[in-house]
């Protein structure tokens, strides 16, 4: 793909659900949000991926991190996919790019107010809903031995170590 910048910025936009993220809304980065990557593979058993790539979102919404967050802790919360946004490499801009496709601006705001398009591309599928084949999956039934031993310090910084791993790999 030509090096040519995106009209958004891929961080305009969740890695989650691939919503558009308004500037002044909060976002928060996966590289820290540790318990948030966690909760994501168990959710959807897949790993955070392509965090060394400029062509994936770095950060999740308010309401995918709540959402995932709270399911994790084991309350009454899950997602409304079973299968989250996946990104991939786009071929170009005009036709397989999210962040140029995407556009926010055309929203006006008010009653009429259109939502904004999420297009399915191959470069970016779109997330797939639940449904009797694809139920809401079971939340851990306590924490996992590897959040346990997070709890005593001196394993701690290997633990960050290891979901930095997670969260980066490919
Ligand atoms: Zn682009
Ligand atoms: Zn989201």
């Amino acid at each position: 793909m030509s090096s040519r910048k995106c009209k958004y910025d891929a961080d305009a936009f969740c890695y989650i659900c691939g919503q558009f993220i308004k500037v002044r809304d909060v976002k928060y980065e996966l590289k820290t949000s540790y318990v948030l990557c966690e909760a994501y593979e168990a959710y959807f058993d897949c790993p955070v991926r392509h965090q060394d790539k400029p062509w994936a979102p770095h950060v999740a919404c308010s309401y995918c991190k709540r959402c995932l967050e709270g399911w994790y802790r084991g309350e009454k919360r899950s997602m409304k996919f079973a299968i989250p946004r996946i990104w991939r490499e786009p071929k170009d801009h005009v036709n397989d790019c999210y962040f140029c496709i995407v556009n926010p601006r055309k929203r006006r705001s008010g009653k009429n107010a259109k939502p904004i398009e999420y297009p399915d591309l191959e470069s970016s599928s779109a997330p797939i809903a639940h449904d009797l084949t694809r139920p809401v999956p079971e939340p851990p039934k306590k924490l996992s031995q590897k959040s346990c031993s997070s709890l005593s310090s001196n394993k701690k910084a290997t633990r960050l170590l290891k979901l930095d791993v997670i969260c980066t790999k490919q």
